[in-house]
C-alpha cells in the first residue's frame, strides 16, 4: 500500500520548513505520496489580517508562484524518490471562537481561491477545479487553541459537499468520524520535522492523482496507520 500524508506545511505558510526540505524529509522517510497543503487563510477579520502581515499565508499574489515551486519539486521527488507529490492548500477560515472556525484541505487545485468566500462558494469552485476536498481536524484536539469546529457542528448541510475527513491529525483521532461512517484520511498536519512522525494514511492504488483522488473519494483500500520512529514504539 502507499505511505501518504495529504495534509504538510512549508515556509510559504507557517511551516518552519522550506518546501526543498520537506520534501528530502518525506522522501528519504520513504513516503509514496504527499500533499503539500499550505494556509490561504481568510483577511477578512482582525486574525486573518494578522496571518497575512507574518506572511502566515499563501496569497492571490504568489499563489502560481507556489503553485510552479511544488510542481518543480514534484519533477524533483518523482526522479530522485518515486515520490508523487499533489499541490493543494489549506482553507483557513479563522475566527475568535472554535465553533466559527474551519478549515479544509483542496488537494490538486488549480487556481487560486479565497478563504473569505462563502462555504457554498469554495466548494462549488473547488468541485469545478476537480480538487479533492478534505475537512480537517474536525473534532476536538490535544491542542484546544486550534479547534475547529464549525464543519462537523454544520455536518448536515455541508457533508455532501466534502469528499473526505481527517479521522486522525498528527496525534488525535476524532472517533466522532467513523461514528458517521464518513470517507476518512489520517494526516500529520506537518509543521516540523517532529511532525513526521505521527498519523498516516495507507492506500491500495495506483501512484497517481487521479487514482489517490478516487481511492480516497470512495474510501475502499484505505487505512490509517502510526507512523512513528522505531525508539519511539513503546507498546
Ligand atoms: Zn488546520
Ligand atoms: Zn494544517
Amino acid at each position: 500500500m502507499l505511505l501518504c500524508d495529504f495534509h504538510i506545511h512549508t515556509t510559504y505558510s507557517d511551516g518552519a520548513v522550506g518546501l526543498r526540505r520537506t520534501v528530502d524529509l518525506f522522501g528519504q522517510a520513504g513516503f509514496d505520496v504527499i500533499a503539500i497543503t499550505d494556509h490561504v487563510v481568510n483577511g477578512d477579520n482582525p486574525l486573518g489580517k494578522l496571518a497575512h502581515r507574518f506572511r502566515y499565508s499563501v496569497t492571490s499574489d504568489n499563489f502560481y508562484r507556489y503553485m510552479d515551486h511544488v510542481k518543480e519539486e514534484a519533477e524533483r521527488a518523482w526522479d530522485k524518490y518515486g515520490m508523487l507529490i499533489i499541490p493543494g492548500v489549506e482553507i483557513s477560515k479563522n475566527h475568535l471562537t472554535a465553533d466559527q472556525s474551519a478549515h479544509i484541505l483542496l488537494l490538486d487545485i488549480k487556481d487560486f481561491i479565497p478563504a473569505c468566500w462563502s462555504y457554498e462558494e469554495i466548494f462549488l469552485t473547488a468541485r469545478e477545479q476537480e480538487a479533492l476536498i478534505i475537512a480537517c481536524h474536525p473534532h476536538y484536539m490535544s491542542d484546544m487553541s486550534r479547534d475547529t469546529l464549525f464543519l462537523w457542528n454544520n455536518r448536515a448541510k455541508y457533508a455532501r459537499h466534502i469528499d473526505a475527513w481527517e479521522i486522525a491529525n498528527r496525534d488525535d483521532v476524532f472517533n466522532v468520524v467513523s461514528l458517521e461512517k464518513y470517507p476518512h484520511v489520517a494526516n500529520s498536519d506537518f509543521h516540523r520535522p517532529r511532525h513526521l512522525y505521527s498519523w498516516k494514511t495507507l492506500l491500495n492504488c495506483e501512484k497517481n492523482i487521479l487514482s489517490v483522488k478516487q481511492c480516497i473519494k470512495h474510501n475502499k483500500g484505505v487505512a490509517i496507520t502510526l507512523f512513528r520512529k522505531s525508539e519511539e514504539m513503546k507498546w
